[in-house]
């Protein structure tokens, strides 16, 4: 395949301003913590798989050879037992949560199970969630199965097709509603959810409320705490950068009284007893079911480590100026092209991805993942999603992603790809 000219672009106006940018970009030093065997590479979706930390090639070369290979079983009450809480406390402050009130375990699917199953069983009589059509099919999948189970619940899943999602949402909450589920960063759109008033609004009918961070942890500065949220869930590979399938977090208020439907040994209060009766541990362990992935619950010290030391706050500022820099080159640049902006224009209301729909996206994603060396990803029917991730993405990257997408549509480019829809992405 002939590959284009790689690029940067200093003949276009915004050059200069990406480059003055990422001089006076306070994290610039973290993009030499990650891992980057090709440096023309433009990573553009650690929204979905964030990027390996340096460190955390070293922990886990510890974790097998000297605490599996070395010490053995003896690795489990040394190092092991308590791993999943004492990283459930790192992440804590990420999410304006006491480190006691997070712990990591499962996927963000069986969390999500764990939670909204929870939640339901507190109450009697006919029950319903209200969820919206923004959300990750897999949060609807779960609600689904658990209203299936339950067989008195009904999920009502708000449109927000022609107005403010938060106001939408906010309309459709009333006194029969038992449970307000959302993520809190819409996976397409990067809509950004007002959590405040979402929360209160539940609360003021009665209700309880569960947020998905998957796509906001990391990155957008979050308070639990602060608008008193009853539970919240996530993915740690993402903006986290935990690694392929690394194992999810969840929160419970602790004032909220919740089992765990998924009962089991890992949740039991004396599990080395060995006793035939589940009795539920009273900490935030007791969420826990079976035995910790213990290579993935590793590999996320190392990173959050790093969000940690970087700061959210600082990291929300950078997010917001690479998103709206890219919108900027996306009205100049692109919108004559045929590119709709699908993403909130309104900072404020937009996490740190930004879509924008062109009929011919698929065919645009694979020629720049295939020939323009930038990894965006793609999300039917017509969405392509640049994510930015402020640790390792530059204002440069930003700058020659929009301009590489200029010159592969100028050379026909996408016309070589096929239109229809490839597996995974
Ligand atoms: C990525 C993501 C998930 C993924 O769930 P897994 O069980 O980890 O596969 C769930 N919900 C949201 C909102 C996501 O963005």
């Amino acid at each position: 395949m002939p590959l284009l000219p790689l690029g940067p672009f200093p003949s276009d106006a915004g050059y200069a301003t990406a480059v003055a940018l990422d001089e006076a970009d306070p994290l610039r030093c973290f993009r030499a913590e990650f891992a980057t065997p090709d440096p023309n590479l433009i990573y553009l979706d650690g929204n979905s798989l964030g990027r390996l930390p340096n460190a955390t090639i070293d922990r886990l070369a510890g974790v097998v050879a000297d605490e599996w290979g070395d010490e053995l079983i003896r690795s489990w009450p040394n190092r092991w037992w308590d791993l999943a809480d004492k990283v459930g406390g790192q992440i804590a402050p990420l999410i304006g949560a006491a480190a006691d009130d997070v712990i990591v375990t499962d996927s963000t699917s069986v969390v999500l199970f764990k939670l909204i199953m929870g939640a339901l069983q507190i109450r009697q009589g006919p029950k319903q969630i209200v969820t919206d059509d923004l959300n990750f099919p897999t949060d609807l999948y779960v609600a689904d199965g658990v209203a299936r189970l339950l067989g008195d619940t009904e999920v009502t899943v708000v449109n927000t097709e022609r107005a403010d999602p938060t106001e939408a949402v906010v309309a459709a909450i009333d006194s029969t509603t038992t449970l307000v589920t959302l993520s809190h960063v819409a996976f397409k759109s990067g809509y950004l959810y007002d959590m405040e008033r979402i929360t209160s609004a539940a609360h003021d009918a009665g209700a309880l409320v569960l947020w998905d961070l998957s796509h906001s942890v990391g990155v957008v500065p979050i308070d639990l705490r602060g608008c008193a949220a009853d539970m919240a869930a996530g993915c740690t590979y993402k903006y986290l950068n935990g690694g392929p399938g690394s194992p999810a977090f969840l929160y419970v208020a602790p004032s909220l009284q919740l089992d765990n439907p998924l009962s089991g040994w890992w949740g039991h209060r004396d599990p080395f007893a060995f006793t035939g009766e589940y009795e539920p541990d009273a900490s935030i362990r007791r969420f826990q079911t079976g035995t910790m992935p213990i290579l993935s619950l590793s590999a996320i010290e190392p990173s959050v480590a790093l969000v940690r030391k970087a700061g959210v706050v600082a990291i929300r500022r950078k997010s917001t100026a690479l998103t709206e820099f890219f919108i900027e080159l996306c009205d100049r640049l692109l919108e004559p092209l045929g590119f709709l902006l699908a993403s909130p224009r309104d900072p404020n209301r937009r996490g740190s991805h930004v879509s924008l729909q062109h009929a011919d996206g698929w065919r645009i994603t694979q020629a720049l993942i295939d020939q323009g060396q930038v990894i965006p990803d793609f999300r039917a029917p017509d969405n392509i999603r640049f994510g930015f991730a402020p640790l390792y993405t530059s204002f440069v990257d930003v700058h020659t992603t929009a301009l590489r997408i200029v010159e592969l549509l100028a050379a026909g480019i996408p016309l070589q790809y096929s239109a229809g829809r490839g597996s995974v992405s």
